[in-house]
């Protein structure tokens, strides 16, 4: 289903008001790693509105390595997300980790992102296949291209066809990054499906340094869209602040960006 062979135009997921992955203009999600609070939430959702961002991101329910980690506000956190995207008009996309979850995350998001630690989890891909809401799934970290569509495939062989996928990096022997950006994977994965392909640069390098030009490299292979993660004070950030952007660094992104697009 995934194939070429299956279908021959690219699919195009429509949002609405404009706003679609995989249609002709490099689509940018932006956001807090983690919802922290309504005074985080609603500022970055203001700047990276302002920069040219169509979708918010931002974790209520979060897959956190350490139990003792931050986990997520849960539905306050949706409920947050819900609030700026009402402000500013900005589509939103937050991680589903569990069935359990399903109807209080479908309830507040438009796309339910699937993490890298649930790539292969069977049970939570059939069920999300049964929703009539976009998925964006993301690559696990140590998956191959071939795993990684065949779990487009189990959504997709239960009828949700809305399917994104996500390449934030695999692991490595690497240690100066947090994992290793397989930009290949981008125009490979297009050139076997149709489904649109985003890159996170952010999870794929884990340093802020490094998110900007990877994220030009990633436009300039092709990619349908970026995600990456901003934080108006990363020093404070719940999680994930040594890989998130300020807000000036961010609007600096999206100038390059536009700027390779144009270019292409
Ligand atoms: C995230 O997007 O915050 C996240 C946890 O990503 P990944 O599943 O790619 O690690
Ligand atoms: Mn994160």
């Amino acid at each position: 289903l995934t194939s070429w062979n299956f279908k021959q135009d690219k699919t195009v997921i429509d949002l609405g008001d404009g706003v679609k992955v995989g249609g002709n203009e490099l689509t940018v999600m932006a956001g807090p790693c983690s919802v922290e609070n309504e005074e985080q939430m609603l500022e970055t959702a203001r700047v990276v509105k302002e920069a040219g961002a169509k979708i918010l991101r931002g974790g209520a329910f979060k897959p956190r390595t350490s139990p003792y980690s931050f986990q997520g506000l849960g539905e306050e956190g949706l409920k947050l997300l819900a609030k700026a995207r009402e402000e500013t008009g900005l589509k939103v996309i937050t991680e589903l980790m569990d069935i359990e979850h399903i109807d209080v995350v479908c309830k507040y998001t438009d796309i339910i992102q699937i993490g890298a630690r649930n790539m292969q989890n069977y049970a939570l891909l059939k069920e999300i296949g049964k929703l009539d809401k976009p998925v964006m799934l993301k690559r696990g970290m140590a998956a191959t291209i071939k795993e990684w569509l065949l779990a487009a495939e189990y959504v997709m062989n239960e009828g949700n066809h809305q399917v994104i996928l996500c390449e934030r990096g695999v692991r490595t022997f690497g240690e100066e990054t947090r994992n290793t950006m397989d930009l290949s994977s981008i125009p490979l994965v297009q050139q076997l499906s149709h489904l649109p392909v985003i890159a996170d640069p952010s999870h794929g390098t884990g340093r802020w340094e490094l998110v900007i030009p990877v994220a030009r490299a990633a436009a300039a292979v092709g990619a349908d869209g970026i995600m990456v993660e901003v934080h108006p004070h990363p020093e404070n950030a719940l999680s994930d602040g040594p890989q998130s952007l300020k807000p000036d660094n961010f609007r600096l992104l999206m100038d390059e960006l536009s700027a390779i697009t144009n270019s292409l």
